[in-house]
């Protein structure tokens, strides 16, 4: 097992629609186990395949309480096949958008492979909508949305690695 780099704002990247699984072979298994490690270490509570800059349908998950054991979830493939009326709002930040975080109202329920709810929920719609090159910032006002895109353009061209501003 071995971390991998995590890409963030404004990689390009994180805007590409993620191609679906069509096997399951070595290579993907090596690339799960390099997400759970990476996932552990950030710490984070999901990463999506193209998070580590590759994109394929696949994300993984562990929601486990500090003191509880961990508990990582895989989802190849996933789709969100319902989502309630009802809405929740939690604080989101992402390993790709790092040390900034905001309230996102979304489905306080969703049924996806397993009926997820609360964390869970918000975790998975999160993480699912990488895999389609929306992130959690597409869901606060534009307002907040451009001010903080703006703040990793430009740390990015002050790291002086012009390649990845938009
Ligand atoms: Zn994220």
């Amino acid at each position: 097992m071995a971390q991998r780099p995590i890409i963030i704002l404004p990689d390009p990247k994180l805007r590409l629609v993620s191609a679906k699984i069509e096997r399951v072979d070595d290579s993907l298994r090596r690339l799960i186990d390099d997400m759970i490690e990476t996932m552990h270490e950030a710490p984070g509570v999901g990463l999506a395949a193209i998070q580590v800059a590759e994109p394929i349908r696949l994300l993984v998950v562990d929601v486990a309480k500090k003191e509880e054991e961990p508990q990582p979830q895989v989802f190849i493939n996933p789709e969100i096949v319902w989502s309630s009326e009802e809405r929740a709002t939690y604080e989101e930040g992402c390993l790709s958008i790092p040390e900034y975080y905001a309230e996102v109202e979304r489905p306080a329920s969703v049924r996806a492979r397993t009926l997820a709810e609360g964390l869970l929920a918000t975790v998975l719609q999160h993480e699912i909508d990488h895999l389609d090159g929306v992130l959690f910032i597409d869901h606060i006002s534009k307002l907040k949305r451009d001010r903080v895109i703006k703040k990793f353009q430009k740390a990015a061209k002050r790291a002086g690695d012009g390649s990845h501003v938009l």
